[in-house]
């Protein structure tokens, strides 16, 4: 029995899920990939179709971005799943869900959503990794709101997705203007 278990693992190794909305996805998002795959053999970076959320970028531009961003990265594997995640990670090899802790305020709603899917499938647990401190204070959310109104994102996000931003809020990819007193 545990010999069969153990062989079953060996064929994939360790898996982890990291679900989110990745709208977009930020270095925040990124690091804590990069820190799993020290533990994990694989990360399954997973997609949620999440009807109530309106998203800035559909989910087969955030399937190519996340492609293109870990396209040198081959323990990562990028997908999406609609419903319910327990039901998306019952179908992997995964028994671990991957989530980021940025501060306080994200612990309420991690906290039952853990205890909530540790309920719908005794055999899964979720693991959580503290934010890098350089990226405490980065989410999807604030990046948009910033770059929606032209401000910098550089170091936040990958440059693909700083063109990607400022393609979907129609704004020029220019050099930062000096202002000067004779402006
Ligand atoms: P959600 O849509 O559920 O808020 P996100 O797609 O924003 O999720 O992020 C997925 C996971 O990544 C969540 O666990 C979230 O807490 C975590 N996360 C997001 N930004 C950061 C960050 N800057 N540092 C660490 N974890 C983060």
């Amino acid at each position: 029995m545990l010999q069969k278990k153990k062989m079953k693992e060996n064929d994939v190794g360790k898996v982890a899920i990291y679900a989110g909305s990745f709208d977009p996805i930020t270095y925040g998002h990124i690091d804590i990939v990069e820190r799993a795959l020290e533990i994990f053999d694989r990360v399954i970076v997973a997609i949620a179709h999440n009807a109530e959320k309106r998203a800035l970028f559909s989910v087969d531009e955030r399937l190519k971005m996340l492609r293109k961003i870990f396209e040198h990265t081959p323990r990562v594997m990028v997908d999406s799943f609609k419903g319910l995640l327990v039901d998306y990670v019952a179908k992997t090899n995964a028994k671990v869900i991957l989530r980021g802790l940025r501060a306080t305020s994200d612990f309420e709603y991690e906290f039952h959503m853990a205890s909530m899917n540790r309920s719908l499938n005794t055999h899964l647990d979720t693991l959580f990794m503290m934010t890098n401190k350089d990226y405490f204070f980065v989410s999807s959310r604030t990046i948009k709101e910033v770059a929606s109104l032209g401000g910098a994102v550089e170091g936040l996000v990958p440059d693909l997705v700083v063109r990607r931003l400022k393609e979907k809020f129609k704004l020029p990819v220019t050099k930062k203007k000096q202002i000067g007193w004779d402006d």
